[in-house]
């Protein structure tokens, strides 16, 4: 579904010409040093590619013109080795549409005192090169995210991996669409939005998919593929033994439930779909225990797997869950902890330890899950279909994670990011979701007193893996409104940061 590799991040070194060329072949030695150190470093998961140095605005602009062109480029670092002057920048910067990160560093780790003379000083210039560039980006407004330190210290690298993985989700969310199988559930506004300001701001595009579009879809699944599927799940899940038992309804619904994972699958694959929204009203022909023809059950186990592998799931037609979640993944591709989406599900008062269960009624990624799950049968009285329905159930691995929405305010976008503690769960004995419990940072009180107060989701995307830094990246890429409850949050505190950007985006907006 993604692959890191097809990726890369080119690096720039800013210079001049002003002190001989013999300077800018030294600056290019250092610059392949540091960015052949950076790649053997093992802490970067996409490519670094130096492109050279930059001596004039001619060659700053050729060089983000070639970097807005190739898709390999997810975005560009830069970096100062003399003084730059960056009015030269100007044409280059406002030309740019990708992710950039300016690197604050420096060739030589310490002063070397005892050697140190004027034509290294005139080489050496990134501690006031680094600040004129710093000048015109503020200048021109241009978002970034500036990276202070030792370029050989994972510290430094650490926060350049953390953006890579950013600019790759957001190169991949460039391209998505997301089909809708049905709509939002009636009368739900958190989960609506613009779909043509997402479209412009964030990069995805979000189209609607009947159900008769579906169908020739599920004509064409051929049953040897769904006893395939069946018995991968019983190769993979826990269950009970009776489930086998090929005569039983109770197999009969794993049966329908395995054709409509291939059914989804085939559609997302045919029309280069990343996600999707289902919901729980529409599921195809009304008659379906007559016709056989449609999804019997809400395809809560599809989505559940589909989740896995990486396609973007929103419940209730919620889109914009739908995309985060894709980006969520991306971002997340090879790291241990696990993410899904979830639901804020009900709430276990417990004085400190008081806590919000996370769960829905079918949807929640195995990626979480802190053991082999459990497929189950049982009956679903909700939607178009009551009918017993086929879901793994599982408990989550306890640990800290960060889970985040996106709303929409009108007039803007609003990220927020919320930092919570997975703590100990206990059985549901009569409630056959898969779940986990949490409490939100600082506290329940202020974590989900400032989600509210925010008009956060009660859909949200959490990963085990991803910090606020990676939100924090993906807000000033997207240029939207970026909020994070977090250990040091105070509602008071929060409150003014709400009233401060209500201000501050009034005032963007009357700029733009
Ligand atoms: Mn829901």
């Amino acid at each position: 579904m993604i692959d890191y590799n097809d990726f890369e991040v080119w690096f720039l070194t800013g210079a001049q010409l002003l002190y001989g060329g013999d300077a800018v072949v030294a600056v290019d030695g250092h610059s392949n040093k540091m960015v052949q150190g950076l790649n053997e470093s093992g802490r970067l998961p996409v490519k670094v590619v130096y492109k050279g140095t930059v001596n004039s605005a001619a060659e700053v602009s050729d060089a983000f013109r070639k970097a807005n062109a190739d898709p390999k480029c997810v975005g560009v670092i830069t970096w100062m080795h003399t003084f730059s002057p960056a009015k030269m920048w100007i044409h280059g910067l406002k030309d740019f549409q990708k992710p950039l990160l300016h690197l604050h560093t420096q060739f030589n780790r310490e002063i070397p005192w005892d050697t140190m003379d004027m034509d290294f000083m005139n080489l050496n210039q990134s501690a006031h090169g680094d600040r004129e560039f710093g000048h015109i980006c503020a200048r021109m407004r241009v978002r970034r995210k500036v990276v202070v330190g030792y370029w050989q210290d994972p510290a430094t690298q650490d926060k350049i991996a953390v953006w890579m993985r950013v600019c790759v989700a957001w190169a991949d969310a460039q391209d998505m669409l997301i089909l809708r199988f049905g709509d939002q559930m009636n009368n739900v506004a958190v989960t609506d939005g613009d779909k043509v300001e997402a479209e412009q701001r964030l990069g995805y595009h979000v189209d609607y998919m009947p159900f008769s579009d579906v169908m020739p879809y599920f004509d064409a699944v051929a049953d040897k593929d769904v006893d395939a599927l069946v018995a991968e799940y019983f190769r993979l899940y826990d269950h009970d033994a009776a489930l086998e038992d090929r005569s039983t309804s109770g197999y009969r619904k794993i049966w329908n439930s395995a054709k409509a994972e291939l059914t989804l699958r085939a559609v997302l694959k045919a029309k280069g779909a990343k996600g999707f929204t289902t919901n729980f009203d529409d599921l195809g022909d009304v008659n379906v225990e007559q016709t056989g023809r449609g999804f019997d059950q809400i395809p809560g186990l599809a989505s559940q797997r589909l989740m896995q592998e990486g396609y973007g799931f929103g419940a209730e037609g919620d889109w914009k869950s739908a995309a985060l979640f894709r980006t969520v993944w991306v971002m997340n591709k090879g790291m241990n902890g696990g993410c899904s989406f979830l639901e804020d599900y009900t709430l276990n008062f417990d004085g400190k330890r008081s806590a919000i269960l996370q769960a829905h009624m079918l949807e929640i990624c195995p990626l979480i899950a802190d053991a082999k799950p459990k497929l189950e049968i049982n009956f679903l009285g909700i939607g178009i279909r009551k009918s017993d329905t086929a879901r793994l159930v599982f408990t989550s691995k306890k640990g800290p994670g960060c889970t985040a929405t996106i709303i929409d305010l009108g007039n803007r976008f609003r990220l927020i990011a919320n930092d919570v503690e997975c703590i100990e769960s206990k059985p549901l004995p009569k409630l056959h979701v898969a779940s986990a419990l949490w409490i939100p940072m600082p506290d329940f009180e202020t974590g989900a007193g400032a989600w509210i107060m925010a008009g956060g989701t009660h859909h949200s995307c959490f990963s085990y893996d991803l910090t606020a830094e990676y939100w924090e990246d993906y807000a000033e890429i997207a240029g939207i409104e970026f909020l994070h409850i977090n250990k040091d949050t105070t509602l008071s505190g929060f409150k003014k940061e709400l009233r401060m950007n209500e201000v501050y985006y009034m005032l963007n907006k009357a700029l733009q």
